[in-house]
Formats: C-alpha cells, sequence, structure tokens
C-alpha cells in the first residue's frame, strides 16, 4: 500500500497503485479492479486523482511523432508539458492552451480540461487535442475525437479521469519566434480599475491579476494585471528555470495572517505605479510558481487547498466585491489570488470555465477554513458562480450540483458505459459523479 497525495497534501488516505508496461496489463487491471482512478503528476491539489486504486500513468511518456507541416505532436499520456517545451521551444513552437505549471501530464490537462492566460482567446486545452485513446471500463481502448466519439469526447475532457484511462493524445501546437514575452504590467487601485484594465487589455492574448485578498475598502480587489503577447525576435534559447527547492515541510504557525499581509505589502508595494513595460521569459510569465520546487511544503503538513470559482460576466463584480469582503473580514489570507478573465464555454459536460471573471485562492488547511470555504459556496452560487474540480477538496454535492447544468448527461453517461463503478475517485464519491 501507498500513500499518493495530490498537491495539497490533503487528504493523505492509504491507495494501492498499479503500473503497466503494456496495454495489455492495464486491460486485466481494468477488468479485474474497481474504484479506480487515473492518477498523472498529482499537481491537482484535491482529491480529483485520489482513491483506494490508482493507475499510475507518469511513467508513460514517450513521444510517437511529430508533424512538422500541421504542427501536431503525438504523445504517451504521462508527458510532462515541461518535455515538450524543452523539446519544441527550441525549434520554435509552444503549447496553445497552458495552466500556470508545466509540471502536469498532457493526461492530467486533458481530464481537467485545464486553461490559461489566455482563455478568452483560445479557450481551454480540448480545443488544441485532435484526437486521444482511452481505455475505457470493459478494457477496450477507443479512439476519440471531436467528431469520432463526441459524447465520449465531451465527457472526458473535464471529466477528471472517471470515464477510463488516456493513454496517448495528438495536440496541436502553436508557432512562435521568441522565448520572450512583452508584458504590459497595470497596477490599480480598486476592483473598479481592475475591471476596466481587463477590459482594456482584452486584445492582448495572455493576462492575469494578481490580487492583493487582505486589502479593505476604496482598496478592496487593488492588483497587478499582467498582459502580453510573445515578441517576434528569432531568440529561442530557451532556458529551462528550475532553482530553489523548499526542503522541508513548514511548521504550520509559519504562515499566518500576518506574513501574507507582509508578502502582499512588498509585492504590490515594488511595483511601478501605474502602466509599465517589461520584457519577461517564458517561465517567468506563464510558470512563476514552479521557480521553487515543493512550494506546497510552506503551508505545513496539514497541507492546502485551492478554492477557485468562476462568475458570468453580468454578475462577476458584485460576486467578487461579496466574496472579498468575506474574506477580508475573515482575516484568513491567501498570498495566491489570481484573478483571470474567460471566454465563452464549450461543451464538453464539466469544464470548468464560462464567460467571465474566475479567482483563485490558495488557504492553509486550518481550524474554521472549511467553514468560510462553505460561506463563500452560498455567495458563488448566489452570484450564479461555479467551483473548479480540479482545485477542489471539499465542496458539497449539492453546492457542485448548482452549478453545472450539465451534470446529469454526464451522470447518465458514466451509468450508460458502466464507468461508476469501475471509475471513482474520493472527490467523484463526494460530489455524486
Ligand atoms: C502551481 C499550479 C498552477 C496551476 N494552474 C492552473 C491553471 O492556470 N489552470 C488550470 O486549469 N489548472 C491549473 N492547475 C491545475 C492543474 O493544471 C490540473 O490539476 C492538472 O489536471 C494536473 O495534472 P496532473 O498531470 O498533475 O494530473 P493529476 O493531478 O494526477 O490528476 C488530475 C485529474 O486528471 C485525471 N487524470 C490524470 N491523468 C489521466 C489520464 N491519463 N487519463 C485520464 N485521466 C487522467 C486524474 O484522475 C484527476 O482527475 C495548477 C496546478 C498547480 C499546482
Amino acid at each position: 500500500m501507498k500513500n499518493l497525495i495530490s498537491w495539497g497534501m490533503y487528504p493523505k488516505v492509504e491507495n494501492r497503485v498499479f503500473d503497466f508496461d503494456q496495454a495489455e496489463e492495464l486491460t486485466d487491471i481494468i477488468q479485474e479492479n474497481s474504484e479506480l482512478i487515473p492518477y498523472g503528476n498529482g499537481r491537482s491539489y484535491g482529491d480529483s486523482a485520489i482513491s483506494s486504486h490508482i493507475i499510475n500513468l507518469k511513467p508513460k511518456d514517450y513521444f510517437i511523432s511529430f508533424d512538422e507541416e500541421l504542427g501536431i505532436l503525438h504523445i504517451e499520456a504521462g508527458v510532462l508539458l515541461s518535455e515538450i517545451l524543452d523539446s519544441f521551444v527550441p525549434r520554435g513552437w509552444f503549447l496553445k492552451v497552458t495552466p500556470g505549471t508545466k509540471l502536469i501530464t498532457v493526461g492530467g490537462a486533458i481530464a481537467s480540461d485545464v486553461h490559461g492566460k489566455n482563455h478568452h482567446v483560445e479557450g481551454c486545452f480540448s480545443e488544441c487535442v485532435e484526437e486521444f485513446r482511452i481505455m475505457v471500463a470493459d478494457g477496450s481502448i477507443v479512439a476519440c475525437s471531436k467528431i469520432k466519439e463526441p459524447e465520449l469526447f465531451r465527457a472526458t475532457c473535464g471529466g477528471m479521469g472517471l470515464t477510463g484511462v488516456i493513454l496517448d493524445a495528438k495536440i496541436s501546437l502553436k508557432k512562435i519566434n521568441s522565448q520572450y514575452i512583452d508584458q504590459t504590467t497595470i497596477k490599480t487601485k480598486n476592483l473598479k480599475e481592475t475591471f476596466e484594465a481587463f477590459e482594456e487589455y482584452s486584445h492582448l492574448p495572455y493576462s492575469v491579476a494578481w490580487i492583493d485578498c487582505l486589502a479593505k475598502g476604496k482598496n478592496k480587489g487593488k492588483c497587478l494585471l499582467m498582459a502580453g503577447d510573445f515578441r517576434d525576435d528569432g531568440n529561442l534559447k530557451y532556458k529551462n528555470k528550475s532553482g530553489l527547492s523548499i526542503p522541508f515541510t513548514f511548521p504550520s504557525f509559519a504562515l499566518n495572517n500576518w506574513s501574507v499581509r507582509a508578502f502582499n505589502w512588498l509585492y504590490y508595494g515594488k511595483a511601478p505605479k501605474g502602466v509599465s513595460k517589461q520584457r519577461v521569459d517564458i517561465d517567468t510569465f506563464f510558470y512563476p510558481l514552479d521557480a521553487i520546487g515543493h512550494w506546497n511544503r510552506i503551508y505545513g503538513k496539514g497541507g492546502f487547498t485551492q478554492y477557485q470559482f468562476i462568475f458570468p460576466k453580468e454578475t462577476s463584480y458584485e460576486g467578487l466585491e461579496a466574496i472579498l469582503t468575506a474574506i477580508s473580514n475573515s482575516g484568513k489570507g491567501s498570498f495566491l489570488a489570481v484573478l483571470k478573465l474567460y471566454g465563452k464555454a464549450n461543451d464538453n459536460y464539466l469544464s470548468f470555465p464560462i464567460e467571465g471573471y474566475s479567482l483563485a485562492l490558495d488557504f492553509k488547511i486550518e481550524k474554521g477554513l472549511f467553514e468560510l470555504l462553505d460561506q463563500l459556496d452560498k455567495l458563488v452560487i448566489q452570484y450564479k458562480g461555479r467551483i473548479y474540480l480540479t482545485k477542489d477538496v471539499r465542496v458539497s454535492k449539492e453546492t457542485f450540483e448548482q452549478g453545472y447544468p450539465q451534470i446529469e448527461t454526464f451522470r447518465e453517461y458514466r451509468e450508460k458505459n458502466s464507468m461508476m463503478k469501475k471509475f471513482q475517485s474520493l472527490q467523484s464519491q463526494r460530489v455524486g459523479i
């Protein structure tokens, strides 16, 4: 028995982990067991990749082929996005969609239908998936795309590993001609200015804002918005930046309201006033957190969780004001408070993004936290929002259901295809999917 955990380091449960080499071995594993869940690189925060029986996909990391003319890369599901970048940025290719860490597998990217700083332009990861092969509940392999087996495609992209094990995928890459991004940083004084800045810079493909979630009164919602696009200077000398690593788990008192307040003050304070311009490299712009290995350890042994929700555009301003007020009144701060703008939703049954704004907040797991998050859930529902499954570890079935109108279609699809008992995570058991 092992103790595989996710990035939030909570919950810690015993699990039996299955490794496999050939597809036939995986067929046997699937036919002989139930309550199985695929596990990529464990970068989801909560319990979506945790179950009593885990299928380890990380060793499935072969590059199969690359069509230089079409920019289509065929890889196994355990390949990390970082491995794609190492090989392909120097050749002038980049991921069409990438989340805020490159340390995730291609299978994990499809299963969570991840998004990046360019959702308002490019949509979710599934937009760049030409095709994948998946082993389903009876142990057979199905090739699947938006056209071939479209229901399986819609259930799997964002389906959190609950439809089967993705074995490999063909994804399309985008051409770039620099490893640098021209970044504009906008320092705003309140939520109104933050929203105005997002709209003003929405012509740029990438944007993200860090919000000071402890700011109160007239400064509530102040932020640093970073927006940008690739340069065109022919410099493709990509250097993978991996630096410091947190060597041990911090004592849990190290991170508190005061350290968050001090960090926010320094981070916001050091940025120039108004609008400024910088040239930054790929890792600094897209993956700032990856520069510090094991940064999750600063939250202490009890672990942490990320609370990410999204509101439709019409209710975003009022909803965010209400949430930020509740958080600053609670005194529970978050170093990471990231606001993003999103474009149109896709057809996948459980994909998270809808057109609007989403905020992601990291909280140490401690006394009183889940009560605060229950309170925030009520605001999320009141303002017609939803919670992101890949970050979640505690949302109730009722709250989850209210946010996802296609949930019944997803359940029926799983039921009809004998997936219900076969593939389960602690999360799927909790939210009833
Ligand atoms: C620092 C950081 C920043 C992040 N930023 C973003 C962001 O900007 N946007 C965003 O959308 N997400 C973001 N995430 C979340 C992350 O991208 C997702 O949780 C992603 O799914 C993790 O991939 P993984 O390979 O680690 O998968 P795991 O965490 O191991 O698994 C995640 C889910 O995918 C399923 N899965 C994994 N592999 C397979 C497979 N081969 N077949 C079927 N199902 C599979 C699992 O069952 C599970 O449900 C961030 C995470 C971190 C730690």
